[in-house]
């Protein structure tokens, strides 16, 4: 079994509290302990300098090698270049991308930084597998500093159109730099017809067979790989999800108040005022449920250093304010609006708690807590999941009741018919997404990349 490297922006070192991690850190980190790993990233520090040697520990047959950035780097490659310019364009948002040189020239120091810091902790049958929208440079690097290992990427977040993507001053060097890898891996269908898209009309690319590609003269192949839960985990955090405390209070209410919920970082992308909108205009369109209803939205900041994440703050406050100033009673509250996050296992009790998960991106890589949401459901009683037409996770549930988030109208009424569903109806629904996020879990998701690293080169080598 080949040594897996895997590099990506946020480095998660295990600290013995397995419940700290996110699902993903920990299949990751299962991987890399049987065949042995180094996890190589970002400390998440802002320090005076960037480190010039990366801080190591090592537990459990993997080495975490992590890097301090200096304030400029972190400026540049990380709140600038991938967070005002790669993030927005790539969530279909131009309005607030921002393009500027210095920030572009920080993600390419960096994603160089990151190469020639990686590059002597390599072995010659490594397989090196790269994270995520901050690093898409880093395989070419690798490769400018004679890296001949495989060299996978695995893109989290949406890849956009070819009209949206040529916006971008450097997309060229950008999507060449995508073809240094081996394997280019995608959530869904949409996404890598995007990208064939470009290579077709935008780089003068070939599509052979089984998703193999040549472009900028490499051979690679670009797939789809759309990533899960461990669904297991989830049945078994809602099923025991009564032991929390805070859970426990919840259900108490549950009485008299059907649940809404809905659980993203505080992004733009999420599509959050919309839904608030949403919910009003349902409270307007069906007074019946006045006062028996409460929609929950925790909403953890994220990205406070980024001046369009500080206005979307603002305005959901505003919203939020303006709806429960609009219709609460004084032993009802329309929206419980809460800036914080929670345990997983808290969140598995909010969902099955909740009659209704109202999961409404304006564009999602995947969404996961909409997989989530589902696999915490007491299968005698199941909630529904209304589910924007532009998450990722849309392809796979179709058990859901898919809206347009931009509808608002649609929004509110697919409210009302969730609400009113008949039990029968639920169990039919939630049963045909039970059935899909059990037959396709992380660890399929996983193995399944990793076969196709296993399986190059296709190759992403120079051709002749
Ligand atoms: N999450 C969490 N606590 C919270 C809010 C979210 O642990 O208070 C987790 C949630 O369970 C999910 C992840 O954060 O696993 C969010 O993933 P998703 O794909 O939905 O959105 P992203 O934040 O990656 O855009």
């Amino acid at each position: 079994m080949n040594r897996l490297v895997v590099v990506s922006n946020r480095v998660a070192v295990a600290n013995g509290r397995k419940q700290a991690a996110g699902g993903l850190a920990v299949a990751l980190r299962g991987a890399m302990e049987k065949s042995g790993g180094i996890w190589f990233g970002w400390s998440g520090k802002v320090a005076g300098a960037t480190s010039a040697v990366p801080t190591m520990t090592e537990t459990e047959n993997i080495v975490y090698a992590t890097v301090d950035l200096s304030r400029k780097d972190h400026k540049e490659y990380y709140n600038g270049f991938a967070n005002r310019a790669l993030w927005p364009l790539f969530h279909y948002r131009l309005d607030l991308a921002t393009f500027e040189r210095e920030d572009y020239s920080g993600y390419q120091r960096v994603n160089r930084l990151f190469a020639s810091k990686l590059n002597p902790l390599l072995e010659d049958d490594d397989l090196i597998w790269v994270h995520d929208y901050h690093l898409i440079p880093l395989g070419q690097e690798l490769r400018d500093a004679g890296i001949t290992q495989t060299i996978g990427f695995f893109l989290h977040i949406p890849f956009p159109a070819v009209e949206i993507l040529t916006a971008l001053p450097s997309h060229r060097k950008l999507v060449h730099d995508l073809c240094a890898y081996d394997v280019v891996g995608f959530q869904t269908e949409n996404d890598l017809r995007a990208f064939l898209d470009y290579i077709v009309h935008e780089a003068d690319g070939k599509v052979i067979k089984g998703n193999v590609i040549e472009a900028f003269g490499r051979r690679l192949r670009a797939d789809v790989f759309p990533i899960s839960i461990d669904t297991d985990e989830f049945v078994r955090a809602g099923l025991d999800s009564g032991k929390s405390s805070i859970v426990k209070r919840m259900q108490e209410r549950t009485e008299n108040i059907d649940w809404i919920i809905g659980v993203d970082r505080l992004d733009y992308s999420k599509g959050l005022v919309q839904r608030m909108e949403a919910f009003e205009r349902f409270l307007e369109k069906y007074p019946g449920h006045r006062g028996k209803v409460s929609l929950i939205q925790i909403a953890p900041p994220s990205r406070s250093e980024v001046p369009e994440y500080v206005e979307i703050r603002t305005e959901l406050e505003t919203e939020s304010g303006h709806i429960n100033g609009r219709f609460a009673e004084f032993d009802w509250v329309p929206i419980n609006y809460l800036n914080k996050s929670y345990a997983r296992n808290d969140l598995a009790g909010f969902y099955r708690s909740s009659r209704v998960g109202l999961v409404t991106p304006l564009r999602d890589g995947m969404n996961l807590v909409a997989k989530e949401y589902v696999a915490a459901q007491n299968p005698h009683d199941p909630g529904v999941l209304i589910l924007s037409r532009f998450a990722g996770a849309a392809r796979e549930l179709s058990g859901a009741l898919i809206v347009n988030p931009f509808d608002i109208e649609e929004v509110a009424d697919a409210l009302a018919l969730a609400l009113d569903m008949s039990l029968e109806d639920r169990r039919e629904r939630w049963m045909s997404m039970m059935k899909v996020l059990s037959g396709h879990t992380l660890d399929d998701w996983l193995k399944s990349f990793i076969d196709a690293l296993n399986r190059a080169p296709y190759t992403g080598r120079q051709l002749s």
